[in-house]
């Protein structure tokens, strides 16, 4: 399957229906697929009755389609949300995204639902595979779409559903989706008791169903159908073991302690405020982005890969994660990014890259051998970081003595701790083998006025307005204090000369000004999202991988503590992607992330491949 999904080819019939060409069916009926939605999945799943006592919900659904079903869901828990704590995720997956243009369209025939549609719509995802999370804080609503083919979305999934909606158009013309394969899933990603409800009534369904241990019944149907489905989950399948610690907590953790206010702490402080939680971040400087995040500019713009590997679909993720998360905040310019392929390897990698693109032409095009991004930010990390840590209360300035076994941060006890300390997570838990790297930056704050403007090719160059930033060097680090050098300035005027001979000149007349900051870095070069195992534990546990055993229990953690880390080069990309996941981790709701990406990112990935490579 191609890295960007195609949309379908939509026939709307006289009345306003949509019909997917491919699938010849409809999406729903027009004029009554609001109230066939209500009937079929809102009152089939119990709902709202179903909330009542629940700080937490999940709703999943198959087939995102026009986003009704959703905002069907959404109506109903503005009226009817159990507290204004409460939260509601919605999981879908799509293979075939609509164009938003098609959405509206569809959705045009419901005036009711107008306000909703339009904060959806506002933020309607583009067609690259991979998992988008969208957050209405006020409402405490959160969407979690998979883009791909069901049949491989659904297993790599991480979440546990209280209600299902089987959409999805009908088994007869969409056997795909209704094969065999999708019941057992469907049991696995739900909790004890969750309730599913279906049109179909459908033979193959109803035993697939109850195979996979639901309790089934017939319904009288909507409308000019004569029956639907309802069915209960009776006996839920055994969880599988969670050696990588990605689970979500047990539900009720409310106050959270971040220390360390960097783009690791900030996103963190974002995505957990967003998720309802109070949250209290801890920096012993004077300033927020007072460490490796606190370069006058800083440059937000894709890793691509040629593969379409896990890394590869989790770093197109967090990309697109930290664009929706920053766009319209202080200190965030929209810019193209022009990218020269720096050595033949790069050229090969960028053609490659553009014959399955991962982003679509909105994003990404082809420039004379290079890459153009489009829609990258230049970001003012002194404005942009204190946006997001609002919500959070501050506490600057103070030294900060963390006790994990307590819980507690100079005295108080919390629910939960983020360690986002970057290279001082070392002086705790050294078994993490984080390297420092120290990044040099050159910046002119007074140059001629300028439009934003970013070039790379290794290093980079941006302007805007009268800032000019160019770098940055990522060099080991010996130890002591991390210091500007002559040897990296020369060095970044050497790239500067290369990436925009036109710039020099400025270099020339302006006072330059060099910053160096330590960036903590893995060896895998991917960051250390989660909860933090217990090391000597872990290893114990899972002595057997020595010898070639799989990993098959629950990781040890040290519990209520977490950490965000590893950031190297890339501190902006990963920051909101990272906080989403830690969200989900802390408070419950679905991963906005993949299992297999959970696993890349998590801190017990270390444990055992120490373990697999006789190295622990
Ligand atoms: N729930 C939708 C709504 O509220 O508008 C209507 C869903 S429509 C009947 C079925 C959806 O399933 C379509 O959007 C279709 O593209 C999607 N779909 C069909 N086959 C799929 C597959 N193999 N993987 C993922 N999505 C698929």
């Amino acid at each position: 399957m191609p890295r960007l999904l195609t949309p379908p080819e939509i026939d709307w019939r006289e009345d306003g229906t949509p019909v997917a060409r491919a699938h010849d069916d409809v999406y729903f009926t027009a004029g009554d697929g609001l109230a066939e939605s209500r009937a079929v999945f809102l009152t089939g799943c119990g709902l709202p009755d179903a909330w009542q006592g629940r700080e937490v919900f999940t709703v999943a659904e198959t087939g995102f389609g026009t986003g009704l079903n959703f905002l069907a869901l959404w109506q109903m828990w503005e009226t009817h949300r159990p507290s204004p704590t409460a939260r509601l995720h919605f999981v879908s997956f799509e293979a075939f995204p609509l164009l938003p243009e098609d959405a509206v369209r569809a959705l045009d025939s419901w005036p009711e639902l107008e306000e909703l549609a339009a904060l959806m719509i506002a933020r309607w995802p583009g067609p690259a595979k991979g998992v988008r999370r969208m957050v209405w804080p006020d409402s405490g609503v959160s969407l979690t779409l998979h883009h791909g083919d069901i049949r491989e979305t659904l297993p790599a999934a991480r979440f546990r559903a209280d209600a299902w909606f089987l959409d999805g158009f009908s088994p007869a013309k969409n056997e795909e989706m209704w094969g065999d394969w999708i019941y057992p899933q469907l049991s696995a990603h739900s909790a004890p008791g969750s309730r599913l409800g279906t049109f179909t009534v459908a033979g193959a369904v109803r035993r697939g169903l109850a195979e996979a241990g639901f309790d089934v019944s017939r319904q009288p149907g909507h409308g000019r159908k004569r029956e639907r489905l309802e069915a209960t989950l009776a006996t839920p399948l055994p969880l599988p073991s969670d050696p990588y610690a990605s689970s979500p907590a047990t539900p009720g953790l409310r106050r959270v302690a971040i220390i360390g206010a960097g783009i690791a702490g900030a996103g963190a402080a974002r995505a957990l405020v967003d998720a309802g939680a109070d949250v209290t971040v801890f920096e012993r400087a004077e300033n927020p982005a007072s460490g490796a995040s606190g370069n006058p500019l800083a440059l937000l713009m894709p890793r691509l890969d040629a593969a379409d590997t896990v890394q590869a679909r989790l770093l197109v993720d967090a990309y697109i994660a930290a664009r929706d998360t920053y766009r319209g905040l202080p200190g965030v310019t929209e810019t193209d990014v022009r990218q020269v392929p720096k050595d033949q390897t790069e050229t090969d990698r960028f053609t490659k890259l553009l014959a399955d693109p991962p982003l679509p032409l909105e994003d990404l095009e082809a420039l004379r051998g290079g890459l153009l991004h489009k829609q990258a930010l230049i970001l003012r990390p002194a404005e942009l970081i204190p946006a997001l840590l609002a919500g959070a209360t501050l506490r600057l300035g103070e030294s900060v003595k963390v006790d994990l076994e307590s819980r507690a941060v100079n005295g108080e006890v919390f629910d939960a701790i983020i360690l986002a300390t970057a290279m001082a997570t070392m002086d705790q838990l050294p078994w993490l083998g984080l390297e420092a790297r120290l990044g040099q930056v050159e910046w002119i704050g007074d140059a001629a006025m300028a439009e934003p403007d970013a070039v790379t090719s290794g290093t980079y160059a941006l302007a805007d307005g009268p800032d000019r930033l160019w770098g940055a060097t990522f060099k080991r680090f010996g130890g002591g204090v991390p210091e500007t050098s002559e040897r990296a300035r020369v060095e970044n005027a050497e790239g500067l000369e290369n990436l925009s001979p036109w710039w020099v000149r400025d270099t020339r007349e302006h006072e330059i000004v060099s910053r160096a900051a330590l960036r903590a870095t893995t060896a895998d070069r991917l960051p250390l999202i989660g909860a933090v195992p217990d090391h000597d534990a872990a290893l114990a546990l899972f002595d057997g991988v020595r010898k070639g055993r799989p990993a098959d229990a629950d990781a040890p953690v040290i519990p209520g503590i977490y950490m965000v880390n590893g950031f190297g080069a890339r501190g902006f990309t990963w920051g909101p992607w990272a906080g989403g996941i830690l969200a989900a981790q802390l408070l419950g709701g679905p991963a906005p992330a993949e299992a297999a990406a959970l696993a890349a990112v998590s801190p017990m990935r270390l444990i055992l491949r120490a373990l697999k490579r006789g190295e622990a």
